[in-house]
């Protein structure tokens, strides 16, 4: 698979106890996009993420990557293009090393242990972990966990990474390192994310969630700062756009 775009046309889901989760919502997301995906808390982000890796399985609509339509036949070939980091790590480091993690997935597509080694390392080395390798994913710090769930995905050198929370649970610093990690890829991204301070720093567009539907998307700035737009869908202003209580002047 080469560089895709996604498209997503008329998607409906409804969870088995009748829950509709995702309500005939279409997007486009151009190849080398970044695209913050925001709503409140059930608004139905993970759901369309789930429904993006072919986890679960649309009532109706379609998802297309480049050429590829989202089925069950066509999973492998979409899990190869699109690689997910969970929004806990632990849901994703499961073996005795941070290398034999980062090395699950070119090994499950059964490359040689030449091979599985160039793309481990290569992807230890783009997220600056290469010296965590021989240690227990379950031994690291929140940080560290979140670096070695993204070398396991970068691994299989996808086109597309999906975020599902990228920044959450992590201090300031570590938070940071994330946010610089995202905007030196130049992978496709889609990051959902309740903190709306990353999404502006890593993301050109948004889309913004609210009871299954698209109730915006446009530029990420513009839609960030309409107080109006985001309150109506149970968010508010990035901090670092809102007035400073005490002096009432913009932190930026
Ligand atoms: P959050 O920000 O809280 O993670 P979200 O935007 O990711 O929320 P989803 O988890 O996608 O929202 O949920 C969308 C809707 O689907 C909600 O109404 C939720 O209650 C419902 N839902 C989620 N999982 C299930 C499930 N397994 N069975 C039934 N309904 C579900």
């Amino acid at each position: 698979m080469g560089k895709h775009k996604i498209e997503v046309k008329n998607l409906h889901y409804s969870y088995p106890d009748g829950n509709q989760a995702i309500d005939d919502i279409s997007f486009v997301i151009n190849p080398g996009e970044s695209v913050g995906i925001i709503g409140a808390n059930g608004a139905g982000k993970s759901t369309l993420l789930m429904l993006l890796m072919g986890i679960i399985l649309s009532d109706s609509g379609k998802i297309i990557v480049g050429d590829v339509e989202v089925s069950k036949k066509n999973l492998s070939t979409i899990r190869r293009s699109l690689g997910m980091v969970f929004q806990n790590p632990d849901d994703q480091l499961f073996m005795t090393s941070v290398y034999d993690d980062v090395a699950f997935g070119p090994r499950n597509y059964k490359h040689s242990e030449e091979e599985v080694k160039l793309m481990a390392e290569k992807a230890l080395e783009l997220v600056g972990i290469s010296h965590l390798k021989d240690r227990a994913p379950f031994k690291l710090s929140g940080g560290e966990k979140r670096c070695a769930a993204i070398a396991s995905v970068l691994s299989m050198r996808p086109n597309v990474l999906i975020m599902d929370e990228p920044s959450s649970a992590l201090d300031p610093k570590s938070r940071r390192r994330i946010i610089n990690l995202l905007n030196s890829f130049e992978h496709t991204k889609i990051i959902t994310s309740h903190d709306l301070d990353m999404i502006m720093d890593t993301c050109q567009r948004v889309i913004v969630m609210k009871e299954g539907t698209i109730k915006a998307e446009g530029n990420a700035m513009e839609i960030l700062k309409d107080e109006k737009l985001l309150d109506s869908c149970g968010l508010e202003m990035p901090l670092s756009l809102q007035n400073c209580p005490i002096c009432n002047m913009k932190y930026r």
